[in-house]
């Protein structure tokens, strides 16, 4: 395996990458990059971008799960009523 020595265009650093990788990160600032055709690209991951984006699925996760319990308790309100009515033109009748 040999290695070659780039440069980390988003900090400037030496870093070694195996030959015929294409994807790596920087061992210095942690930028990912990316070889295209002996050019080194930068595909900065923003981390803070990233948690964002997973709190933003969690939210909208948490408000399904919201949503279902509210459906789900009106429901059951619902059934209730039903019997209660029921229940209720029973007793009327044995009256
Ligand atoms: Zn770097």
């Amino acid at each position: 395996m040999r290695l070659v020595q780039y440069k980390c265009p988003s900090c400037g650093a030496n870093v070694h990458v195996e030959e015929g990788k294409d994807r790596y990160f920087c061992s210095n600032c942690g930028a990912e990059l990316h070889v295209d055709s002996g050019e080194v690209i930068v595909r900065h991951v923003d981390e803070a971008e990233v948690i964002r984006a997973k709190l933003e699925v969690d939210k909208e996760m948490q408000r399904r799960i919201e949503a279902d319990k509210a459906g789900r308790s009106l429901r059951r309100l619902f059934i209730g009523l039903i019997i209660f009515v029921i229940a209720s033109i029973i007793l009327m009748r044995f009256e």
